[in-house]
């Protein structure tokens, strides 16, 4: 059971305001993980206008194609090249600031909207690998995340195994970044279509690995090719020494499994060195780029 207070006659005069109020602090107490209660605050009334505002305006945004992809460069510590990116979402406002993915990334997933996202990343991710082939510019794979919802919806998933199938380089072109918890609340159906989009060798990352409900024993059933190390242990890595144990542990497991090992969040040279002597192969952070808006991304690192 989930309770929702709300109490006269702070939180409402008459009884339908006193009813809507107990009815957002129910839905806190159920976003919250259920079977608790919370007392109304006025904070809960900004926060879901707030909601509202985003989700009313992600759907505007979509259908005008106003969100924008970033690239954020992965560099081969070995080869000291650039042979991957990771596609970041960005929605720019009228005002000249962006709205953070973080935000508006978990209101896409409760409204449903992130299945058109990610039909929508897909397609101008292939788009863009198209405009630079034309352009004589270096080709590196392109890796875009993929939320849990869009493995219910598979939508993209089957555009991408379609994709594949009537042009076998795409396999190259595109990777994938799923988090821990796709693979936990996975059933038979996700593993079908992961094994499948492995056997076309497509790159499959499991993102922020090590922070969701980590069980090394998926490793064994998951057909995975990428453990991305998240950036909170990389952060604190250069003073903290049990960051940097994890981090060893993760780069050993990968490794073992034949897995290709990269750290996120590589912010400085400390982070870099440190990192290059535990022998991750790919690193993406501040420390090489920030997330670039296309035109300055290809400039930067596609040029031949
Ligand atoms: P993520 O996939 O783990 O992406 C990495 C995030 O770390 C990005 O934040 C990136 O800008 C940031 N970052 C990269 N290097 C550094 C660094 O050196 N230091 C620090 N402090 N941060 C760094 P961003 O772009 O705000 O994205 C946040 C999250 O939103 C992503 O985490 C991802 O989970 C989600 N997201 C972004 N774009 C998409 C998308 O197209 N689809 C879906 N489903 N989720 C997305
Ligand atoms: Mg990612
Ligand atoms: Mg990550």
């Amino acid at each position: 059971t989930s309770i929702g207070i709300s109490i006269f006659p702070q939180d409402g005069k008459d009884s339908s305001s006193l009813l809507k109020n107990a009815d957002l602090a129910m839905y806190r107490a159920k976003s919250e993980g259920r079977n608790g209660y919370y007392f109304f605050t006025h904070n809960m009334n900004r926060d879901l206008k707030r909601t509202q505002s985003i989700e009313s305006g992600l759907k505007t945004a979509i259908e005008e194609e106003n969100l924008k992809l970033f690239f954020q460069p992965q560099l081969n510590v070995a080869s000291g090249q650039i042979e991957s990116c990771e596609a970041l979402l960005r929605w720019p406002q009228p005002d000249g600031s962006y709205i953070e993915p973080s935000e508006f990334i978990p209101i896409a997933e409760r409204t449903g909207l992130i299945n058109d996202i990610g039909c929508w990343i897909f397609e101008k991710a292939c788009d863009y690998q198209k405009q630079w082939n034309e352009k004589g510019l270096k080709q590196i794979r392109v890796d875009i995340n993929l939320s849990g919802k869009d493995f219910v919806g598979d939508k993209v998933i089957h555009q991408l195994i379609d994709g594949i199938s009537k042009n076998k380089q795409l396999a190259s072109q595109i990777g994938i970044e799923i988090t821990e918890n796709i693979l936990l609340e996975s059933n038979e159906q996700v593993i079908q279509l992961l094994t499948k989009l492995h056997q076309s060798n497509v790159h499959i990352s499991i993102d922020d690995f090590g922070t969701g409900y980590s069980s090394l024993n998926y490793l064994k059933h998951f057909p995975v090719t990428c453990l991305k190390i998240d950036q909170g242990f990389v952060r604190e890595a250069p003073n903290n020494i049990q960051d940097q144990i994890i981090m060893r542990a993760i780069t050993t497991v990968g490794h073992g499994l034949g897995m290709v090992v990269t750290a996120e969040g590589v912010e400085s040279k400390e982070h870099f060195q440190l990192i290059q002597e535990m022998g991750c192969d790919l690193i993406q952070g501040y420390f090489v780029s920030r997330a670039l808006p296309a035109e300055q991304f290809e400039k930067k690192y596609l040029q031949q």
